[in-house]
C-alpha cells in the first residue's frame, strides 16, 4: 500500500496493474469451496451441493439421498422466505448458523426417531457493517442507521454472536461489553493471537525468574 495499489492475478500471482490509491474497495464474491465440486454430489452452476429446505442432498431427480446432509456456504438451500436471489439463501454467517441447529436436530430425529424433520427458514433480521471504528451502516429490523448508532449495532449483534467468552460462566454480558468497548482497535486481536507467548504470562514469567 503506502498509496500505490499493486493488483495482483490470484490465478498465477503475477502483476496485473500498479496505481496511486489511497483507499481499497474489496468487490470479491463468495464462492462455495471446491470441496463441493470434488465431492460426487450433484452441484449446481455455483459449484453449490444441492439441498433441500430440510438440509438433505438432493440426486439430480431432486430426491433426497438418504445419510446425506448439508449447509452453510457450500449448500445451496431453498430460501423459503422468498428473498434469497434465485430463491436460495445467500452465503452468510447468518444462514449457516442457524442451518446447523436445524441440521443437528435433524440428524437427531432420524437417529433417535424422535419428532419431524424440520424445513429451514429464516427471515432476515436486516444488515449491519462496521466502516472503521466508531462509523457504520445498516438496516436492522428494518431501521435505517448510520454512524455511531450503526456501529454499536455492528458491535453489539456480531459481539453477542461470538461464543467464545458468552460460553464461561458469567461471561455472556462480559463478551457484550467487550465488543462494544471503543479502546478496541479493530486489528488488536489478531496481533494478540500471533504473538508466540500473550504478554500478561510472558511477564510474570520474567519476574518469577
Ligand atoms: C471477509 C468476510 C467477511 C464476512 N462477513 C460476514 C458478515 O459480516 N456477516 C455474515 O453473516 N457473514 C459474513 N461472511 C460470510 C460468513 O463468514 C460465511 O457465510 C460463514 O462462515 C459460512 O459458514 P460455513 O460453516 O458454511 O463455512 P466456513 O465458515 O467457511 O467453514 C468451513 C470450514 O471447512 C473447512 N474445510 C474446508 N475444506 C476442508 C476439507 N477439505 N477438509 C476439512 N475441512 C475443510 C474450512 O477450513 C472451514 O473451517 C463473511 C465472509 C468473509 C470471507
Amino acid at each position: 500500500m503506502d498509496g500505490e495499489l499493486t493488483l495482483t492475478s490470484m490465478k498465477d500471482k503475477s502483476v496485473v496493474d500498479t496505481f496511486a490509491a489511497d483507499t481499497l474497495v474489496w468487490t470479491a464474491g463468495v464462492a462455495a469451496s471446491p470441496v463441493a465440486r470434488a465431492s460426487s454430489f450433484p452441484v449446481d452452476e455455483r459449484g453449490r451441493i444441492t439441498g433441500s429446505a430440510t438440509l438433505q442432498i438432493l440426486n439430480e431427480e431432486g430426491e433426497a439421498i438418504e445419510g446425506a446432509w448439508t449447509a452453510g456456504d457450500v449448500a445451496a438451500i431453498p430460501d423459503l422466505t422468498g428473498a434469497g436471489p434465485g430463491g436460495f439463501c445467500v452465503p452468510n454467517a447468518q444462514h449457516a448458523l442457524r442451518q446447523a441447529k436445524v441440521l443437528a436436530k435433524n440428524l437427531f430425529s432420524v437417529r433417535y426417531g424422535s419428532g419431524e424433520i424440520q424445513q429451514y427458514k429464516h427471515e432476515s433480521l436486516g444488515t449491519v457493517a462496521g466502516l472503521g471504528m466508531y462509523k457504520g451502516v445498516g438496516n436492522p429490523l428494518g431501521v435505517k442507521l448510520k454512524g455511531f448508532p450503526a456501529w454499536v449495532a455492528h458491535r453489539g449483534y456480531h459481539g453477542m454472536a461470538i461464543p467464545t467468552r458468552a460460553d464461561r460462566p458469567g461471561g455472556r454480558r462480559m463478551g457484550r461489553r467487550d465488543a462494544l468497548r471503543p479502546r478496541l482497535h479493530p486489528y488488536s486481536r489478531p496481533r494478540t493471537a500471533a504473538r508466540s507467548v500473550p504478554r500478561r504470562s510472558k511477564q510474570k514469567k520474567d519476574a518469577a525468574k
